[in-house]
């Protein structure tokens, strides 16, 4: 009868060949499949020839054979486990590699089969019919291999388990505890067999080792398609991200980085490692995010976040540049586009209230003149009215043509709204700026603009004004409109300037100041 131990070790070698055969199907899909079949066949060999060793034990010949498998078997399980790990860890196994991982195995068949003489391997005895056997020196470097194979590969999965994101680590943490099992257990039974008869259970733990590496196959399959570790993603990312030491030298850089930052040899940033924060000029001791351009144009958005040890001393800082050139680009042509009035493309009446407020801040600040001209449209509802609003919107841009090529720089035309418009002129005074409304009321007489049959002409009607020291941009505005008021009273067609003091005493009109947060009238 046998004994129990014999009795699993015989049900796991069938088992483990079943398993194996099942295995191999799955090796077009799963690069683990070929080793894990090995595995199972190995661990069946040497499971078997364990378990008929007592069958066996009347016949010499037959238990000497079986003694002798168990060596390429073992042999076969702990080159399978460093090939499995390999595999797992993310790295490919040529059939070159899994050949000379196959050699060991294949040279203990050979160097058994003249064992009997040489004695290297195992040394066979025959006392009253029992057979002893006892260890040769290659026996040991046999055994000694076979365990840094298995340590080798443990050593893989947990490289693999450092260098993965957080929710892969499980997975090489249960790989590498499985292989653990078989070594303990196979220390376990040497103790107990060298005092005892070959209780051997070592290739039964291999199976279950085989078997929880079955399982972590199917995630294997799982992380093969999305093959997630850190430095991967840090690669993967198209912000540059620096790692710099406490000192500011480069320690890590990923490809973003390698591309935006170049450096002497477009790979190292230079040697010092500064190369690149030169290039940018960057102040790292202003943690949080910035934003500089560099020499080339780039715009960068730069986020500097400091790191600390476990004891809190500063480890260096993690900086992040965002390519922001286009953002940029962007935000400047809107801001642009808010600023100016649609139909026309003059300043708008938010924008010149802007304007006017720094000017009047300016001027006040410098002393240097500040005029306005606020120009009006005369009877321009006929033209609408006779014409269609269409031709009123060409005549007020063909008007808006004539300002805008009018305004020198720093000046502003702007509308206010309707077929009122605006020339704010800093560093002028209010006889220059009479003089340059005169021209311009003389150029918009001589404008012609076909409507149909016919061809328009106009007129404008301009108020100039002066900023007065203390005064406000309200002030100034509506000094300039009072002014417009007084050209339309008197007849129209004409520029009028805004009496010395006219703020003193001036009788309140119902036009509202320029304020940004008035809707500006169609
Ligand atoms: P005054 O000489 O007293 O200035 O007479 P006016 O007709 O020019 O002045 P009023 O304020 O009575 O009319 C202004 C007209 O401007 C009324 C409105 O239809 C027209 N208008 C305002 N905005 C626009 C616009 O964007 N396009 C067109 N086509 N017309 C506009
Ligand atoms: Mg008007
Ligand atoms: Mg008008």
């Amino acid at each position: 009868m046998p004994t129990l131990v014999e009795a699993v070790s015989l049900l796991a070698a069938v088992v483990a060949t079943a398993t194996g055969l099942l295995v191999l199907r799955g090796r077009r899909t799963s690069a683990l499949a070929l080793p894990l079949a090995v595995m199972m066949f190995g661990a069946s060999l040497w499971a078997a020839a364990r378990a008929l060793l007592p069958v066996a034990a009347g016949s010499v010949p037959t238990t000497v054979v079986l003694h002798h498998l168990v060596l390429p078997g073992a042999a076969a399980v702990s080159a399978a486990t460093f090939w499995y790990f390999v595999v797992l860890s993310g790295r490919r196994v040529s059939r070159r590699g899994a050949a000379l991982l196959l050699v060991h195995p294949a040279l203990l068949v050979v160097v058994l089969a003249v064992d009997a003489w040489t004695g290297l391997l195992l040394r066979v005895r025959v006392e009253d019919g029992v057979v002893r056997v006892g260890a040769g020196p290659l026996y040991w470097v046999h055994l000694a291999y076979c365990y840094a194979l298995v340590a080798a590969g443990i050593v893989l999965a947990l490289g693999a388990m450092v260098r993965t994101v957080p929710r892969h680590r499980r997975v090489y943490l249960v790989s590498a505890l499985a292989a653990t099992i078989p070594v303990v257990g196979n220390v376990l039974t040497t103790l107990v067999a060298t005092r005892g008869q070959g209780v051997h259970l070592t290739p039964v733990f291999f199976l279950v080792s085989a078997a929880i590496w079955w399982w972590v196959e199917r995630f294997a399959r799982h992380s093969a398609v999305v093959p997630v570790t850190t430095r991967q993603v840090l690669e993967a990312l198209d912000d540059a991200v620096v790692v710099l030491d406490p000192d500011g030298h480069v320690l890590d850089a990923n490809r973003s980085a390698r591309t935006l930052l170049g450096g002497p040899d477009g790979t190292g940033l230079g040697s010092s490692g500064r190369a690149w924060q030169d290039h940018l000029a960057l102040d790292l001791s202003d943690p949080g995010g910035s934003t500089l351009t560099t020499a080339e144009g780039t715009a960068l958005d730069v986020r500097a976040t400091p790191m600390t040890d476990a004891a809190g001393r500063a480890a260096g800082t993690v900086v992040v540049l965002r390519d922001v050139t286009e953002l940029e680009r962007l935000r400047a042509e809107l801001e642009e586009q808010a600023s100016r009035d649609g139909l026309t493309g003059l300043h708008n009446r938010r924008s010149l209230a802007q304007r006017l407020t720094t000017a009047v801040e300016q001027s006040a600040g410098t002393g240097a003149p500040l005029s306005m001209v606020l120009l009006d449209l005369d009877h321009f509802k006929t033209v609408n009215d006779t014409h269609g609003h269409a031709v009123g919107d060409r005549v007020l841009r063909e008007v808006a043509a004539l300002l805008a090529a009018a305004t020198g720089p720093g000046e502003i035309a702007a509308r206010l709204g309707g077929e009122e418009f605006v020339l704010l002129l800093p560093g002028v005074d209010v006889v220059d700026a009479t003089r340059r409304a005169e021209r311009l009321r003389t150029r918009c007489a001589r404008l012609a603009v076909p409507a149909g049959d016919v061809t328009l002409t106009l007129t404008l009607s301009a108020g100039v004004a002066a900023h007065a020291a203390g005064g406000t941009p309200d002030d100034l505005l509506r000094a300039a409109d009072d002014a417009m008021y007084a050209a339309k009273a008197a007849g129209r067609d004409r520029v009028t300037a805004a009496p010395d003091g006219a703020r003193a005493g001036r009788v309140p009109t119902p036009r509202g100041p320029v304020d940004a947060s008035r809707p500006a009238p169609a």
